[in-house]
């Protein structure tokens, strides 16, 4: 057990942790997986991650349960998605086994940093894959490098389960209709930067992107998928360029088992007007409860924590999920995966 971290000031950041793991699929195969000490890789000048954005990624963690146990989230979910992502861009898929085996080795070589249970803190697992070939035309590289690493984060709510405010702005797409947005890709991300810090400096935590269409649906919430709750239903919305988030899957799992029906499809911006509840949802903060939409284009805002306080059937929700990634909750899906240390 380290000892000198103080687990409940971490931040969401990186911090060294003592190995990660590496593996490279060359010559049509996977190698030996490695252990490395170093946080740095050595990659070649003219790779197509570099170039031509051929680099995928994933976010997972484990917790350390009241009984001692650590649980990894939905870790077979993410091995699933990382390929579905690999084949979007036309990169080598991780095989299921070898996910699995790289996330249990980081996860267990770094024990003394997996937060003690009661601390809100937890282990991040970030996997992240790369065309590590070098090339310069334009095609899908011949060698792939998967790389694990971990490291602590705290709790993501330092102040609490509260309510913050986004807002939309039409001048902003993150992702193209058809284009990348169904899979975790870093451009994605990249494309999201800038209206996300004027977002930020306006004092809003997130952008509300809408369709990159028809500007006319909900799409997603910064790097979180969006949903709200209307006439006691949990509603989502559904579209092709929407990342499909693990955590509001297992959220509308939830609700189902609550009794509450879900409905995954477009949401108009008007329905705003109509929903009583409304959360960001993602590994990162589990859900963000949403105070007030303001529309910056039209003026309009949508006040939908009246309140100030974050509603009924998101905080159960949310205690729900997260009961079930610490093990207080029972795990009747098997979405955990509990680390055994030899
Ligand atoms: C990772 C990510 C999410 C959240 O997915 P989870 O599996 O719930 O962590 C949502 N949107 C985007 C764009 C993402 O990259």
């Amino acid at each position: 057990m380290n000892t000198e971290i103080d687990w409940g000031s971490l931040s969401f950041g990186y911090m060294p942790t003592d190995y990660n793991v590496r593996c490279t699929y060359k010559d049509g195969k996977w190698g030996e997986i490695e252990v490395s000490a170093s946080p740095y890789i050595p990659i070649h000048i003219a790779a197509t991650g570099l170039h031509y954005g051929q680099e995928i990624f994933e976010g997972l963690k484990a917790f350390r349960g009241k009984d001692g146990k650590v649980r990894i989230f939905r870790l077979d979910e993410n091995g699933k998605r990382l390929q579905s992502s690999a084949h979007g861009l036309l990169m080598e898929p991780v095989p299921a086994y070898l996910f699995r085996e790289m996330v249990l080795m980081a996860v267990k070589l770094n024990e003394r940093f997996i937060p003690p249970y009661g601390t809100g803190a937890s282990l991040y697992i970030r996997p992240v894959e790369y065309g590590s070939s070098a090339q310069v035309g334009v095609k899908p590289g011949k060698e792939y490098t998967f790389i694990v690493f971990v490291t602590p984060v705290g709790p993501y709510f330092k102040t609490g389960f509260k309510p913050t405010n986004i807002c939309i702005m039409r001048q902003y797409d993150r992702v193209a209709p058809q284009g990348t947005g169904r899979w975790k890709v870093g451009g994605n991300y990249a494309a999201s930067l800038e209206s996300g810090e004027k977002a930020h400096s306006m004092g809003y935590s997130a952008v509300l992107f809408l369709d990159p269409k028809e500007k006319k649906y909900l799409d997603e919430c910064g790097p979180a998928n969006f949903f709200a709750i209307k006439d006691g239903k949990y509603i989502t919305p559904a579209s092709d360029s929407i990342l499909p988030s693990i955590t509001n899957k297992s959220l509308q799992q939830i609700a189902k088992d609550m009794g509450i029906e879900v409905e995954a499809r477009h949401i108009t911006v008007d329905e705003l007007e109509s929903v009583t509840e409304a959360g960001a949802c993602g590994t990162a903060a589990v859900i963000s409860p949403v105070g007030e939409i303001d529309d910056l284009d039209t003026g309009k805002k949508y006040v939908i924590a009246k309140d100030g306080v974050p509603g009924p059937i998101s905080t159960a929700l949310y205690n729900t999920l997260r009961g079930i990634q610490l093990g207080d909750v029972e795990d009747t899906h098997g979405w955990n995966t509990i680390v055994e240390f030899d």
